[in-house]
Order: structure tokens, then C-alpha cells, then sequence
């Protein structure tokens, strides 16, 4: 296998979700060892201007795999997972050097929390083949994150929860009584069992500061939790987007969820033809996205502009539940 092909990574990633992590281990360990770190080699880094410059350590896909991951998955591969994953935590926002959450970037600038996406998400459909988290495959750091997260998930969610709560008592998102942090979980990958959700569900109950939201193809496990467990039981500070992609087996679902309170309405991916970023939506892209909805049977619909922090000015529509009835729909890019 070739831990820096997009595939390969997907191959490995999966055995991690299926916890077999002795035959991860043996693939990390025959990688290593055909690809050890050149030392001399010159940094192929598209901006670098001086020829002499060497490839650094720090970073590499070796340093990714070898002192973040490899550590991990041995933690998790022992016979007490939770209490060596523990150790490789920093009692903070890190496990063995790679961060838990992340603050966003600039088109989303909400705490957020992902994993490995594909093999976690088991509702999955067309979304496959235009899912924007496969162009990060080839980033050893991001994978480093969504790997570490996914063992995380399988044996450690207490970890997640007391990095959260490290995460909510920074300054960036302390807040007073009335504010609330919002928080998109899963910007990548899904929920994966029911278990996971009952688990995530748990946390977010005990953090009401935090006004959550997830685009889940994971409509199953949603149905499964309401019939065991009725919707009541899930947390007030969480919305559902029902978006495009998920699998036809499960598409009729989108119907039953659709009257849940916790159910914001659909987020629809629009072929205009050409790829179009939704920042860079002319006023007539957007008019066709909207018009497209429409022939779709949607009464209403809102072209996403892109910019989740900026989206409204009374906060971003993908949380708001006053938006129930309205088709969010932005352009497959
Ligand atoms: S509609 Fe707004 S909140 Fe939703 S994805 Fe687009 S920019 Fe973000």
C-alpha cells in the first residue's frame, strides 16, 4: 500500500474503522520501511525558491505516520485501549501531537470535528463521487487528524469530550449566558454507528453553550435512534440538514425525518453545468440554483453564498430552524 495515494489511505483508513489494527500497524510498518525518509532529497514544495533547500522531517508523511499515528494505533491495539490513549493525551486539545477539533478555516470559521470520511459513512450515495473532503487524502496531517479521531470514537469518547470541554474554556469561545458556540460536527466523515451517535448526543447534552449541526447521510442510525429511543431524546442544540448524496436505499427516509423539530430541511447540491464555487456565484447562478429548486417541487430555496460565519445576518442558515421549509441549495463544485 501507499500511504500518500488516495485510495491506499481509504484502504488502510477502513481497517482502522473496523479496529483491526494489527494488519494497520503491519501496513504503517511495511510503508515505513519502503519509503524511509531521504534525508537529501530536495524539497519539491511548490513555492520554494532556493534549489538547495532540503525536504524537513517535520511534517513528512514518515513524521505523520510513524511518531503521530503509529503510537496511536498501538494504543488502541492494547488490551486497556482507553487508559493508553489517555497517556498519549495532552489533557487539552491534542492526542500525541495532532489536534482533536479544529477552529475552521476562513469559509467556516465554527469549531468543528471530523473523521475519516467514506468509511464512516455508511448512508453515503452519489455524494461519493463529488465529496469535496477526498482532495485532503493527499494531506498526511488532515488524514493524521480524521485517523486519530476515528480510534478516538472506537475507544476514547471521554477524551473527546474533556478536549471539548478544554476547547470551550479557551477565550475564542468562552461566552456569556445567553451566546452560543457554533459547532459543525463532522465537517468530515459521518456517524458511523448508532453507538457513536448516542455517544455524541451525550456530549452534546452536557455543553448547552453549543448550537451544533451536521449534514448526515446517516439517515438509518437517525431512524434507529427515534424508534428506540424517540426524537425527544435528541439534544435541543442539535439540527439536521438532510442534504443530496445520501444512498437510494435510504432516500425515503429524508421524507419521514423531515417532520422532526430537529430537522432543519434539505441541502441540495445543483449541477449548473461548469463547476462554480459558491463564492463566486454570479446574482444569475444563484437565480438558476434557486429556480432549479423550484422545479424540484421546493417552495422555497436560498443559494448558499459559501461564507458560513457571514451567511445571514442573523446568524448561518444551515443552523437556523426557522428555516425548516427552505431548500438550501448550493452548486456541485
Ligand atoms: S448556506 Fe450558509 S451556513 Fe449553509 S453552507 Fe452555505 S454559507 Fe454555510
Amino acid at each position: 500500500m501507499e500511504l500518500t495515494k488516495r485510495e491506499d489511505v481509504l484502504k488502510f483508513a477502513a481497517l482502522v474503522v473496523a479496529k483491526d489494527y494489527n494488519s494497520s500497524i503491519q501496513i504503517i510498518d511495511n510503508w515505513l520501511q519502503d519509503n524511509p525518509f531521504d534525508y537529501n532529497a530536495m524539497s519539491q514544495f511548490k513555492g520554494n525558491k532556493n534549489p538547495n533547500k532540503k525536504k524537513k522531517y517535520l511534517g513528512s508523511p514518515q513524521n505523520i505516520y510513524q511518531d503521530k499515528l503509529l503510537p496511536i494505533l498501538k494504543a488502541a491495539n492494547s488490551s486497556n485501549p482507553k487508559e493508553e490513549l489517555y497517556k498519549l493525551f495532552d489533557g487539552k486539545g491534542k492526542i500525541n501531537n495532532i489536534s482533536i477539533f479544529s477552529d475552521g478555516n476562513a469559509k467556516l470559521k465554527f469549531l468543528n470535528f471530523s473523521t475519516m470520511p467514506k468509511v464512516n459513512c455508511g448512508g453515503a450515495g452519489g455524494c461519493l463521487s463529488f465529496c469535496y473532503s477526498f482532495k485532503s487524502l493527499r494531506n498526511p496531517n488532515v488524514v493524521a487528524r480524521w485517523v486519530a479521531n476515528t480510534i478516538l470514537e472506537n475507544h476514547a469518547f471521554e477524551i473527546l469530550e474533556d478536549s471539548l470541554r478544554w476547547n470551550l474554556g479557551r477565550a475564542k469561545y468562552r461566552v456569556g449566558l445567553d451566546q452560543v458556540v457554533d459547532f459543525r460536527l463532522y465537517n468530515d466523515g459521518d456517524f458511523q454507528s448508532l453507538d457513536k451517535m448516542i455517544s455524541w448526543f451525550d456530549i452534546l447534552n452536557k455543553f448547552p453553550q453549543l448550537q451544533s449541526y451536521a449534514y448526515s447521510k446517516s439517515l438509518h442510525l437517525f431512524k434507529n435512534f427515534i424508534d428506540e429511543y424517540g426524537a425527544e431524546n435528541i439534544p435541543s442544540n442539535f439540527v439536521l440538514n438532510l442534504s443530496s448524496g445520501v444512498h437510494p436505499i435510504y432516500k425515503p427516509l429524508k421524507k419521514v425525518l423531515a417532520k422532526y423539530d430537529f430537522v432543519r430541511g434539505e441541502f441540495i447540491g445543483i449541477d449548473l453545468g461548469k463547476k462554480v464555487k459558491p463564492t463566486e456565484l454570479t446574482k444569475e447562478q444563484k437565480q438558476e440554483l434557486r429556480q432549479k429548486a423550484y422545479a424540484m417541487g421546493f417552495k422555497k430555496a436560498f443559494a448558499c453564498g459559501g461564507i458560513c460565519q457571514s451567511c445571514t445576518n442573523q446568524g448561518h442558515a444551515c443552523g437556523m430552524r426557522k428555516l425548516k421549509d427552505v431548500a438550501i441549495v448550493t452548486p456541485i463544485h
